[in-house]
């Protein structure tokens, strides 16, 4: 029959070696049953209840788009291609592609990007929103249901949480992003759970933190996947204060609000402690398989801060060479932001 799909298992092989052509830097595959024990407002099950596997998908954040922040030049890459567009544009087009070949295989698949909003639970706070939704059947989880990138990276296999609570894959360290897609496929094998050790408890993670977020000796312990896991515990408010500038704002060097790209402009100081300190330590211990010829920084490197207390000043020189017409980027709307003038 035309149109009819192809008969044809596909193989945990298979897929992953598609995952990786088409953008993919790691994939891990686990069973769905493997979300048991999840709370209900967490349990991706309820999204598509005849799921039997779960494809997660790792994709690197480039080491070099740190590299602006690192040295204090240039802070929108980070947030902009090493966060959001990786997240937003990267992650959906591959799952757009894997999608593609399951559907052609009759499967039916949901994919799910690393976005939030509408979501019963606070993503930051992990508390509840009340006033948002209504249950619009009992026994049902309030929509929408939050589901844990972190926690489905780590049920399919593919590494363990630091300290920091960052995902942490034996490739790359904390210097990944993931998405994930559900499907009614069924695979000839699935990846066990990551038994191996990446993080040392060094605490640079905490040492460098520019939000004093992540506890130095309190921890939480989980049990997921009958595995008992545990990170030091982390202030969210407080992670999401520094992540904007650290403390005082002495991590970034803008007065205002930072223009944003795909919607997020705010990841300015470059997660100091748990990706840049975290990937740095990872790296001088070859604790990862993705190695480069050159360290990321050189002996004698010190963290530049800025001192925001002190009048804002430009030096004459550069007035002089540029001219001066006292509007600052900082000063741009959003508007003015997502101008196609600016293109
Ligand atoms: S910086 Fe050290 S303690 Fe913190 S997550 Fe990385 S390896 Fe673990
Ligand atoms: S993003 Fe920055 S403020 Fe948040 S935990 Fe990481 S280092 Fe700390």
């Amino acid at each position: 029959m035309e149109g009819k799909y192809i008969d044809q298992q596909v193989t945990s092989a298979e897929i992953k070696a598609l995952a990786k052509r088409v953008g993919a830097d790691c994939v891990g595959i686990a069973p769905m049953s493997r979300w048991e024990g999840a709370p209900k407002q967490n349990d991706p099950r309820y999204i598509f209840p005849g799921a039997k596997s779960m494809i997660v998908l790792g994709f690197r954040i480039p080491r070099g788009l740190l590299r602006g922040i690192e040295e204090g030049t240039r802070f929108i890459d980070y947030p902009g291609m090493g966060y959001a567009s990786l997240n937003q544009v990267h992650g959906p087009m591959v799952l757009w592609k894997l999608n593609r070949y399951l559907e052609e295989r009759g499967f039916e698949v949901f994919p799910l990007q690393n976005a939030n909003g509408g979501d019963a639970v606070n993503p930051v706070t992990g508390k509840f929103r009340g006033g948002l939704s209504r249950h619009v059947a009992e026994g049902r989880p309030l929509p929408d249901v939050l589901v844990h990138f972190r926690i489905a990276a780590y049920l399919a296999g593919l590494g363990e949480f630091g300290w920091s609570k960052m995902f942490l894959t034996p490739e790359f360290g904390p210097r990944v992003r993931f998405a994930m897609l559900f499907t009614d496929a069924e695979f000839d094998a699935y990846d066990p759970i990551y038994e191996g050790h990446i993080c040392d408890r060094c605490k640079l993670c905490v040492r460098n933190c520019g939000g004093h977020a992540i506890s130095m000796t309190e921890s939480v312990k989980v049990t997921i996947a009958g595995h008992e896991v545990e990170w030091g515990k982390l202030d969210e408010l407080a992670c999401e204060e520094g992540l904007h500038g650290g403390e005082g704002h002495a991590l970034s060097p803008f007065d205002g609000e930072y223009p944003r790209q795909y919607g997020y402009g705010r990841a300015v100081e470059g997660a100091c402690g748990c990706v840049r300190a975290c990937m740095i330590h990872l790296e001088q211990r070859n604790k990862l398989t993705k190695t480069f010829r050159n360290p990321f920084r050189k002996p004698g490197w010190t963290q530049w801060k800025v001192d925001h207390t002190k009048p804002y000043e430009i030096p004459p020189e550069v007035v002089a060479e540029y001219g001066l017409d006292g509007e600052t980027k900082a000063e741009a709307s959003d508007a003015d932001a997502f101008s196609p003038l600016n293109d």
